[in-house]
This record gives C-alpha cells, sequence and structure tokens, in this order.
C-alpha cells in the first residue's frame, strides 16, 4: 500500500498531522501519485476545517521606499525596480477599496504598508483607517504593518484587527540567503507577540526562491511552532530588478506538492492562496482548491495586478464550493 493510503485512513480517523519524516517522502512521490495526494489534501481540509473557501482582499495603504532588503521586494529601496511609490492613501480611497472588497464577496480586508515597522504616524493614520472600515462595512480587518511593538500590536487588538498578518517568508536556514536588514528572529519576535496579545497570526512564506524541499518542510514546521490560524502560502513572481529577478518561476506541479504538504502538516486552518499564483499555476489554479486550499487572497497584491475577483468567484463556485465567511479563531 503506498504512503498515501496508509496516511489516509490516519490522518482521517484520527486528528493529527504528518510528521516530517513523512513529508519527506510525500514530496518524493512520484508524479503518478500526485492526484492521490492532492486529494488526500482534500479530504483532510474537508474532514478538520470544512467545505467552502474564505476570500480575502488587500490594499497596498503605503507603496515602496522601505528600508529593508527582502530580496524578492519591488518595494525596497536597495533595488532598482520600476515599482509605484506613494506615501499612506487618503482615507476615503482606503474606505473605497474596502467598500468594493465587501461587494465582490471578499469577507476580510487586509491593511499593508511597506515599513520595516510602523511609527506614530503610520500608526494613526492606520487605527483611523480601521475605525473608519469597521464603521461602514462588515469587513473583517486584517493589518500586516511589519514588525511591531506591544503597545502597537495591543492598539491594533484594541481597534478590532482580527488577525495579523507578518510571514516568516522562509525558513530560519535560509533567510539570510533573502533579507540582511533583519533577522528571523525579529520576525518570530512579532509572530509571539501578536499571539500573546490575542489577534489571530497569520503568517506563512514565500515559496520558489530557491530554497530546498528540505527547507520548505523546515519553514512548515517552525511555522507550526507558533501556531498561525492562517497560512498564505506565496510563490515567487520575479520582479524586475530584485535580486531574485531572474528564477524561473516553480513548475505547478512543484506548488501543488507544496499545497498538499501545508495542507497536510496543518489539517484544520486556512492555507490560503496569496502572491504569484496567476504566474505560477496558470490553468491548474483549480487544482489548488481541491488539493488544500481553503482560502484566496483575490484581486490585486502589493505590486503585481492579479485577475478579477469575480473569475475566483466563478471558480470556486464551478468547483462545487461555496465562499463562506468563517472565524478562524
Ligand atoms: S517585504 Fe516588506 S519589509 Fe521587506 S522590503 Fe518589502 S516592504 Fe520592506
Amino acid at each position: 500500500m503506498s504512503i498515501v493510503a496508509d496516511l489516509s485512513e490516519e490522518l482521517l480517523s484520527r486528528k493529527r498531522s504528518i510528521e516530517p519524516d513523512e513529508a519527506r517522502e510525500l514530496v518524493r512521490l512520484p508524479a503518478e501519485e500526485l492526484p492521490a495526494l492532492l486529494s488526500l489534501a482534500h479530504e483532510v481540509r474537508r474532514h478538520w476545517w470544512g467545505d467552502g473557501v474564505e476570500l480575502e482582499s488587500l490594499i497596498s495603504a503605503k507603496t515602496g521606499g522601505c528600508q529593508e532588503d527582502c530580496a524578492f521586494c519591488a518595494q525596497s529601496i536597495h533595488f532598482d525596480s520600476p515599482a509605484q511609490r506613494h506615501a499612506f492613501l487618503p482615507l476615503d480611497e482606503v474606505l473605497g477599496a474596502a467598500r468594493a472588497t465587501e461587494a465582490s464577496g471578499a469577507s476580510d480586508f487586509c491593511i499593508v504598508v511597506a515599513v520595516r515597522g510602523p511609527d506614530r504616524r503610520m500608526m494613526d493614520d492606520v487605527l483611523e483607517a480601521i475605525g473608519a472600515i469597521r464603521a461602514d462595512t462588515s469587513l473583517e480587518v486584517h493589518c500586516s504593518l511589519g514588525l511591531l511593538e506591544r503597545h502597537q500590536a495591543e492598539a491594533l487588538r484594541d481597534a478590532g484587527v482580527l488577525r495579523y498578518n507578518h510571514n516568516l517568508e522562509a525558513a530560519r536556514s535560509f533567510f539570510p540567503e533573502i533579507v540582511s536588514t533583519h533577522t528571523w528572529e525579529e520576525r518570530v519576535e512579532t509572530c509571539r507577540l501578536v499571539n500573546d496579545v490575542g489577534m489571530g497570526l497569520c503568517s506563512g512564506g514565500i515559496i520558489g526562491m530557491g530554497e530546498t524541499w528540505e527547507q520548505r518542510i523546515e519553514l512548515a514546521y517552525q511555522l507550526r511552532e507558533l501556531g498561525p490560524v492562517e497560512i498564505p502560502l506565496n510563490f515567487l513572481n520575479p520582479r524586475p530588478g530584485t535580486p531574485l529577478a531572474h528564477r524561473a518561476p516553480l513548475q505547478p506541479t512543484e506548488a501543488l506538492r507544496t499545497i498538499a504538504m501545508f495542507r497536510l502538516i496543518f489539517p484544520d486552518i486556512i492555507i490560503r492562496y496569496a502572491g504569484g499564483r496567476e504566474l505560477v499555476m496558470r490553468d491548474a489554479q483549480a487544482l489548488g482548491i481541491v488539493g488544500g486550499v481553503n482560502g484566496m487572497i483575490v484581486g490585486n497584491y502589493l505590486t503585481t495586478a492579479g485577475r478579477p475577483a469575480s473569475e475566483d468567484v466563478r471558480m470556486v463556485a464551478d468547483l462545487g464550493q461555496e465562499v463562506v465567511r468563517r472565524r478562524a479563531q
């Protein structure tokens, strides 16, 4: 009997996730067993989380001009990327984007800014925007503002922020090859702070930056120690001018294996399709939804355009799934 069939009985009858050695075995499965792996990942998510797909939209409320040097990012001042740059958007623009998000069928809206961490003025702008969005829409508000101090995390929680996004980006052993201006440990500290103050932690990474399969597995288990309620999986979309500009995008089948592996390590939380899926997955995007994914970022990403949210809503419906709204913590 293959490992997929063995695990199927185990994972569906006992709420357990796979162990690192099992993950290693699964990512080495021959290509003909990929459909069985995806099917198991889908069954596990249906069994432990349920049906449906949660949609979230984000706004890049402050774009470009970031002091950090994350090698995948077109918003860093260290690279010569042709990315747009703007200060914190006027409140009516942020509110307009939130209303459009609600109209698209998404339930969650994330305010993202390109900074190492927010200063006082940025916090004031963000808190004002959160208050306005919560007063005017029924959206759950998330934030992604970089490294936080405790008083900032508490202020966001008190303002009603449901989840805070802070990706580990990469495994500890690979992170120094991607970022030199802050450490992996600093990122972990902010993740722990988010948990400590009682916001839901949304933390994932970017796949396809040159890491090995072993480092993808390492990232997954390092995330598991942090207890996220949601994992965004980004696939590298190589941006011109960045040090990763010339990396070839992942193969769709490699992305699908990654999704299935994460699902089997995290049976009952949101695994969210994030940046790069259109480029990397192409026509295979739908397979991710029946291979472990239960959340999507829809609309545009931070510096790249996504496809219209209506196409994703249709894809979800075509797969016999519903767009759902739920609290995952
Ligand atoms: S990923 Fe974030 S912190 Fe890193 S350079 Fe881009 S905006 Fe700055």
